[in-house]
């Protein structure tokens, strides 16, 4: 990795007070602070960066040094004193270093962590994605979901870590610019648990943790929609000595239903009938979430009328009742008419009983739009 200038990197140009290069280091660290930014390398590179350019440009000796020969300074800037090592710092010294930043004395590990005793370490979550047909959603569901996650391998042992002796810290004394200070630190060799692996089963990782496929039964309850988030607690991957395991969070997928719309707790069903049924009145038949309902076409329905069939919708996750079922009906108008039955239309197309005769009851379109979509 080829190093930047330390002057480019914390953006202060050459004759910048310490105060402005403090200034400087400070706005980065807090920009760019893992936890502000979990999960994401590319800050944390950057952390770093900023922290190693930092390391050189506090101090004085240092600066000297890089201002007269740049990074191939005769002995480098590794092993003087603040642990930069070549490549970079690690976090526990960026942290360490954070006392004369921020002011005051700062504890090792940083922001939000526990002081006192190993931390809990937390198994890293893991996420799955389920889909679920209308019916199981409608009537919630019991799964049963494979997942690969991280376990204690069998014969893996833990032990107190012989660097901090179980406590997860280890104290340092450091001088800095500001004079002497002691830092209190996360321990770097067992992360903060304050135990690692004594004994590693086989085919385990570092943590003595090894990848297993295990059958998670679930239980959905009804109502949930696309992209809701159910996390199941403790069934994420597991965590090395006496740390817990993380979640398992299931993402739910809904596969879209052949014939009905889902709108929330509302279901929409359209259909077209035809002039005759619209006329003379019919019945037809409207898929519900399981079976079937008949509904009865009453003589004389306007195209675009809605029926509503109550409790027929989906039940509301939240215990709130159930949903409707909004049957919307279309008349067909004919499009490709055989001779005979345009001159049994056209026999009727003057006489009275084919004539609009609209009522207030019958409401406009732009009304009967707003219906149908909810409002
Ligand atoms: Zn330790």
């Amino acid at each position: 990795m080829s190093k930047r200038d330390p002057y480019e990197v914390l953006g202060v140009a050459r004759n910048a007070s310490a105060d402005e290069i403090k200034k400087a280091y400070r706005k980065l660290a807090i920009k760019f602070h893992p936890d502000k930014n979990p999960g994401d390398k590319a800050a944390e590179e950057k952390f770093k960066e900023a922290a190693s350019a930092y390391e050189i440009l506090s101090d004085a000796d240092k600066k000297a040094k890089f201002d007269r020969f740049g990074h191939n300074a005769p002995g480098g800037f590794g092993g003087g004193g603040g642990g930069f090592h070549g490549g970079g710092m690690n976090m526990d010294d960026i942290f360490s270093q954070f006392g004369d930043i921020f002011g005051g004395h700062f504890g090792g590990g940083g922001f939000g962590q526990q002081r006192g005793g190993g931390r809990t370490v937390k198994g890293s979550n893991l996420r799955v994605r389920l889909k679920l047909t209308l019916e199981e959603i409608a009537n919630g569901a019991e799964k049963k979901i494979k997942v690969t996650k991280l376990v204690r391998g069998k014969g893996s042992e833990y032990g107190n870590c012989s660097t901090c002796g179980g406590s997860g810290q280890v104290r340092r004394v450091q001088s800095t610019f500001l004079g002497q200070m002691q830092t209190v630190t996360t321990c770097p060799t067992c992360g903060g648990i304050g135990q690692t692996v004594s004994k590693r089963a086989p085919g385990s990782d570092e943590h003595g943790l090894v990848r297993e496929e295990v059958v998670v039964p679930i239980k959905m309850p009804a109502g949930v929609e696309e992209g809701m988030q159910l996390n199941i607690s403790g069934m994420g991957n597991e965590a090395p000595a006496g740390g817990v395991p993380g979640d398992l969070l299931v993402v739910i997928e809904e596969e879209p239903h052949p014939e009905l719309k889902r709108d929330g707790t509302t279901l929409h069903y359209e259909t077209f009938i035809n002039l005759a049924d619209a006329a003379l009145g019919s019945s037809i038949e409207v898929p519900l979430v399981s079976g079937k309902a008949k509904v009865k076409i009453e003589p004389g329905m306007q195209s675009g009328t809605t029926m509503r069939l109550r409790g027929k919708g989906l039940p509301s996750v939240n215990h709130h009742g159930t949903g409707d079922l909004l049957v919307h009906v279309m008349v067909w108008t004919p499009t490709d008419l055989s001779k005979e039955e345009k001159a049994v239309l056209e026999k009727f197309r003057n006489s009275p009983g084919f004539q609009p005769k609209p009522t207030a009851k019958d409401k406009g379109f732009f009304e009967r739009v707003k219906e149908m979509f909810g409002n």
